[in-house]
């Protein structure tokens, strides 16, 4: 706990104290905190590929100059060291635009199922690519719920995006959606998505702080992926700008369950 004391005097003619008041300044210190941590991990992820351009540039200019070969792969490794960054920006806008509207509640009228049919159906080629089944279930009608359409369409793009990066090749990803259910940790009946995989799994220790900002369980492969480590705190941030919960299980060696939870109101 961190107390900041304001002591201040008061005289009058016949009477004289000194008035002692403690403000508690725990939660301004820890968003400083948090707030020069996450400078430096930005810095630090933008400065990686940043530095590694720069050091093909020089190359480039110098030693290679005259290399027709090394160009076109230093050029290949400087556009996928560039769009690495394009991403991580992108990724930072997203987050602070969804941070800076979390007081106000999403209220257009969202049909979460329709949602979840264009998100399979734009992630199909990337998921044949991997060699990963994507299978759709209970998402047939119409599930409405009070929301913003482009922001849980990120939600599901990136939940479903990381069950086939992280469920592995030949396996099967499953997306289902469960209607006016009664949750532990909601008042009134919600809307559940399970966005299930059958990877590898997450260990227990690594699950409280998946939603972190660039936190990764393995940053090498992540970063293989194309991953920028904000996705799931992308995620966090949105549902609970719709006063949703997000609920991760995982069993090492048998795959992970990511549960949307969405209050209808
Ligand atoms: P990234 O861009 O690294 O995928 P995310 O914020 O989306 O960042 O996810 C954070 C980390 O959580 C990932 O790096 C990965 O280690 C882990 N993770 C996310 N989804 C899954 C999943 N379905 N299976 C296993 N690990 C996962």
């Amino acid at each position: 706990l961190h107390y900041a004391v304001h002591a201040r005097p008061v005289v009058t003619d016949d009477f004289a104290c000194v008035t002692v008041a403690f403000e508690d300044r725990t939660e301004v210190e820890d968003a400083g905190l948090m707030r020069r941590d996450f400078v430096a991990n930005v810095s630090h992820e933008l400065r990686t590929p940043l530095t590694a351009v720069l050091g093909f540039i020089e190359t480039l200019q110098g030693p290679a100059a005259n290399d027709a070969g090394a160009r076109m792969r230093f050029l290949e490794i400087m556009g996928k060291e560039a769009r690495r960054m394009n991403r991580i920006v992108g990724d930072l806008l997203s987050l602070s635009r969804v941070e800076a509207n979390r007081r106000v509640r999403p209220t257009d009228d969202v049909d979460v199922s329709a949602i979840l049919r264009s998100v399979v159906l734009s992630l199909s080629p990337f998921a044949q690519k991997q060699n990963v089944a994507l299978v759709l279930e209970g998402a047939e009608g119409s599930d409405r719920v009070m929301g913003d359409q482009d922001q849980l369409t990120q939600v599901f793009t990136n939940l479903v995006e990381n069950a086939i990066k992280y469920g592995g090749a030949g396996r099967q990803v499953s997306i289902c959606v469960a209607a006016h259910t009664q949750e532990p940790t909601m008042r009134g009946p919600a809307l559940r998505v399970d966005v299930a995989d059958q990877g590898e799994g997450i260990a227990q220790e690594h699950i409280p702080r998946l939603t972190q900002r660039f936190y990764r369980v393995d940053s090498h492969r992540s970063r293989e992926m194309g991953g920028t480590g904000l996705g799931l705190a992308i995620v966090k941030h949105i549902i609970n700008r719709h006063r949703g919960r997000l609920r991760i299980e995982s069993y090492a060696g048998k795959g992970s369950c990511f549960s949307v939870i969405l209050p209808y109101e």
